[in-house]
């Protein structure tokens, strides 16, 4: 089994134990949940993350700790003269909040060349992007990946989609709900996050984001909904999963992100949906207990 992430992973400023001093790591939606596909995925999965990073030093360190999490590097494009996307955490009594620079991050380049998508995408069983892949991209390199996805949907890959709708990041709502449309017209399966499709889309519950999705012709859609029960639909059948409580939830960073690497790692090892959204639970419940977007973890 060959997993494949597309998106832009980021440098990560966050506040370490001396006031004043940060830590240096690298984070990004689709590249957590390639990090924990490469933790809790079938054995004999290789995870590749597929971006496009500068050729600087800070690339380096990046490509190093992509490689460390397990993740080949096999499809980073290089991209001369452009930087990393950085955000910083900052701490106010305990609440974090974020500032972003990404307008010169290289990976807004990552569906520049259709060869290159075409050939990582070719040496893959399941391929996964979000709507941050997509709100990085111009129009018309949005349209490249577009094709590029539609072209293997159709040459028998499976296509995993997480809409993970950030409004900031879009010219406008409506430009933002037209692409995660496309985005999920060309996948199998996909991953939304009910609060927020209940905001930009105007969803009244979660059966009515998954109907949304299976209309757009998603055959499987599994709608999160933080501690709530997860909704799942898959050919026209719902069923329905129970989050497992967590006394002490330290930290909601990438718990979406996570889930989806387990539900993935379910589905790729034929597991029934029900299985594998259980998985993707209860790995999410244990990264909800730690800080930050990448916390160790066993198989749960
Ligand atoms: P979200 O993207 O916030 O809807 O959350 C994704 C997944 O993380 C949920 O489906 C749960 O499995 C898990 N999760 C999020 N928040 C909590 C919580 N407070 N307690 C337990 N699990 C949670």
């Amino acid at each position: 089994m060959r997993f494949l992430a597309i998106g832009e992973c980021m440098a990560e400023l966050a506040p370490a134990s001396k006031p004043g001093d940060y830590h240096l790591g690298f984070a990004g939606d689709t590249f957590n949940t390639a990090w924990y596909l490469a933790r809790v995925g079938p054995e004999d999965c290789r995870v590749s993350y597929f971006s496009a990073i500068g050729q600087d030093e800070i690339f380096r360190q990046m490509r190093d700790a992509i490689s460390a999490g397990g993740i080949d590097t096999e499809y980073l494009l290089e991209v001369a003269d452009q930087t990393v996307g950085l955000y910083l955490i900052s701490l106010n009594n305990g609440e974090r909040s974020f500032s972003y620079w990404r307008g010169q991050s290289a990976a807004r380049h990552l569906a520049d060349d259709p060869g290159s998508l075409r050939r990582a995408m070719e040496n893959s069983d399941v391929i996964y992007f979000s709507g941050i892949t997509l709100a990085i991209l111009e129009e018309a390199t949005r349209d490249t990946l577009f094709d590029a996805l539609g072209a293997a949907r159709a040459s028998g890959k499976m296509i995993a989609f997480d809409p993970n709708l950030r409004p900031g990041l879009w010219p406008s709502p409506e430009c933002m709900k037209e692409a995660v449309m496309q985005g999920a017209a060309v996948s199998d399966i996909s991953l939304p996050s009910f609060e927020d499709e209940a905001s930009w889309f105007g969803d009244a519950d979660p059966e009515a984001t998954a109907e949304r999705y299976a209309a757009a012709g998603v055959d499987t859609v599994v709608v999160k909904n933080g501690a709530g029960p997860v909704l799942y639909r898959q050919s026209s059948e719902c069923g329905v999963c129970e989050v497992p409580e967590v006394a002490d939830v330290v930290d909601t960073t990438a718990a979406g992100d996570s889930f989806n690497a387990g539900v993935l790692a379910g589905l790729m090892e034929n597991r029934s949906l029900w299985d594998s959204v259980s998985l993707g639970c209860r790995l999410a419940g244990k990264v909800v207990q730690g800080r930050g977007a990448l916390v160790p973890v066993d198989r749960p």
